[in-house]
């Protein structure tokens, strides 16, 4: 049985959109057909607004989502930390499942058919295997001391295994420069270049920036202050450790794919020598949490003037108020408004998809993929892009 749908226009993301575009899938959500629609053609149903493939959230923390209105905005990343050790446990563990399932269904719905999503323990594992959302699994470890790198190691190990028995792509990644020992980063990059994906917390803030730079600022005096090791001072953008620990493992990185997260921070000369070291990078901005915490958006044009991959990420309830890619788009949208939707919804489908390996199945309608396809409603066709009334629903 071929279901065909059809709204004002179809996006397929790998060329233009299309003027009263219809879209066939069979029964199992495989695009056979796509074109535009004619008079004859019947049993069409038509949507209002405008189809895209389903979105690829590129960075979230699923087993966050019990922390959602707990944390106060606009504290920068050192009152952040305090408030993650203070409050991560405050919800009993049933109550932290039934939060992830919750926000799981609801991020499918909302069109999510593929998800980066961190995790710390094995709390969401089963869920993410019921789902029909492809998830790829990033088990992020840290500690500081450089003594405890070796049994971190072995845990997440043991993390991996229950994630492998349990059906889920998974496999170690590091967290961030503040929150490691340099052993740790290394041995956790080495870990995660032999699955072929790495995700990365990257210059998420300037305070991270100082920490590394001079060895000073919030971030440093919060570690110093809980008798906490910090990181070596470099006198260069913090993406400098992450990359010299990357050479250390001495394994093949150069083409593993790499997310580096947030990158509120990143300068000229952090791009520069990211391209110089790395082949296969996408830049992951999750700007409501940036906006969250910090206060602050990573710096989207420079990003754009040097070509780089981008994709969106959510993040977590932890700092955010929703976990929806639409919002994400239109907070983009509105502090970027010279920047085209048909480019932005790029970041929100495809290049995520291609950070985790899955662009042959998701992010674009091809014949052929299983991407899914998301109406977005309250469109202005006048500017072609969405509206601040503007949501997103699951139609495939
Ligand atoms: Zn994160």
């Amino acid at each position: 049985m071929t279901r065909r749908i059809a709204a004002h226009y179809v996006y397929p993301v790998i060329g233009a959109p299309i003027k009263n575009g219809y879209l066939e899938f069979d029964e199992n959500g495989t695009l056979t057909g796509i074109g535009t629609l004619t008079g004859e053609m019947e049993s069409t149903e038509f949507y209002n607004g405008v189809l895209v493939p389903g979105f690829t959230n590129a960075h979230c923390h699923l087993e966050l989502s019990h922390l959602l209105n707990k944390f106060q905005q606009g504290t920068g990343m050192s009152g952040f930390i305090n408030q993650i050790n203070a409050l991560r446990e405050c919800a009993g563990p049933q109550e932290r499942l039934e939060a992830a399932q919750h926000y799981l269904d609801q991020m499918y719905k909302d069109g999510v058919s593929a998800m980066a999503d961190i995790s710390n323990c094995n709390e969401t594992f089963a869920i993410k295997a019921q789902s029909p959302m492809y998830t790829r699994t990033f088990l992020e470890v840290f500690g500081t001391l450089k003594e405890e790198a070796l049994s971190v190691l072995d845990e997440v190990g043991k993390l991996h295994q229950e994630a492998q028995k349990i059906g889920i792509d998974a496999a170690p990644t590091p967290h961030s420069p503040y929150t490691m020992s340099p052993e740790l980063l290394t041995l956790s990059s080495a870990a995660a270049v032999a699955s072929g994906y790495l995700s990365y917390h990257n210059q998420e803030s300037d305070e991270e920036e100082s920490l590394l730079k001079t060895g000073t600022g919030a971030l440093a005096d919060n570690y110093k202050g809980r008798g906490l090791p910090t990181p070596p001072v470099l006198g260069k953008p913090a993406v400098f450790h992450f990359l010299n620990c990357l050479k250390k493992t001495g394994k093949r990185y150069p083409n593993t794919s790499i997310l580096l997260v947030h990158n509120v921070a990143t300068d000229q000369e952090s791009i520069t020598e990211v391209q110089a070291t790395l082949n296969k990078v996408t830049w992951v901005t999750c700007p409501l949490s940036n906006l969250f915490i910090h206060r602050q958006l990573a710096p989207l044009d420079l990003f754009r003037k040097n070509g780089l991959n981008i994709a969106i990420g959510t993040d977590s309830l932890s700092s955010n108020t929703v976990l929806s890619m639409i919002e994400e788009i239109k907070c983009i949208l509105n502090h970027f408004p010279h920047i085209a939707f048909e480019e932005i919804l790029q970041w929100a489908t495809l290049n995520g998809a291609r950070a985790i390996g899955k662009e042959a199945q998701f992010g674009s309608f091809e014949i052929g993929k299983q991407p899914g396809a998301v109406l977005i409603d309250h469109f202005d066709f006048e500017q072609m892009k969405p509206t601040q009334a503007s949501q997103s629903k699951r139609i495939v």
